[in-house]
């Protein structure tokens, strides 16, 4: 089956998805869509390393990709180059619009990020949310990693879910998993994994919008940290409004 909306059987089919393990969960995403047509959207955080991991049996069905901001910490690019010589995986490299990202430079500066949160939330979308919608419009379905005990933004996520915002099927195959599920599976299979982690920094993203955390905190603590929990989001996964 290939390019389909949120039917009642696509409802019934997700929701049998939710009992699967991670590995079932993109099996049976992986044989119900064409190849080509279903890409995982890695951020190269702890828990997308897990799922390059686990994809390893289907490069050739999905692709992976990934968003090059122009503001990534180094430690995130050398491992882009890590990975790609572990798996012998060819990312490829998204980046943004130059029309919509320059303007927006001239007039508000390169820091803009630090003035309001409407700014904050253009830069995401300029540097990141427009390449991936641009992105997202030529597939029927993501891969991402997201999990629920994440964030208070994340705690609805479903393992297999109609994704409203960008019409198309969003995977989430780790949905379930905690922090200690993350780390124990990069450990014992030796899964490459970002630098900055063993600097205090559990969620990593564009240099100057993260930040170290201390023990005890909030995973999510470092990013945009002089922003309040409810706005932590960059619009790469915005969900739609219940009722
Ligand atoms: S995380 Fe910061 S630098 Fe990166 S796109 Fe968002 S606001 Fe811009």
């Amino acid at each position: 089956m290939d390019k389909q909306g949120n039917t009642k059987e696509f409802q019934t089919w997700a929701s049998s998805c939710q009992s699967l393990s991670a590995f079932g969960v993109i099996d049976a995403v992986l044989k119900r869509f064409s190849a080509g047509r279903v890409a995982f959207a890695s951020s190269l955080g702890a828990e997308d390393q897990v799922i390059t991991h686990l994809l390893q049996p289907y490069y050739a069905r999905v692709s992976v990709f990934t968003i090059d901001t122009g503001r990534l910490p180094q430690e995130t690019y050398d491992l882009i180059q890590r990975t790609s010589e572990a798996y012998g995986l060819r990312y490829e490299v998204l980046l943004p619009d130059q029309s919509e990202l320059v303007p927006l430079m001239a007039e508000h500066g390169m820091d803009l990020f630090r003035k309001s949160v409407e700014l904050r939330k253009a830069c995401c979308h300029a540097r990141k949310v427009a390449p991936l919608k641009k992105k997202l419009a030529t597939l029927n379905g993501w891969i991402c990693g997201l999990r629920r005990s994440q964030a208070i933004t994340r705690t609805e996520v479903q393992a297999v879910e109609w994704d409203e915002h960008n019409a198309l099927v969003k995977v989430n195959p780790l949905v379930d998993w905690s922090e200690a599920d993350i780390w124990a599976y990069i450990k014992k299979n030796n899964v490459p994994y970002n630098a900055l982690h063993d600097k205090g920094y559990p969620s990593i993203g564009c240099s100057p919008c993260a930040r170290a955390v201390k023990p005890g905190e909030d995973v999510r603590a470092g990013r945009w940290w002089w922003e309040s929990p409810e706005h932590k989001e960059c619009g790469l996964h915005g969900r739609a409004k219940k009722g």
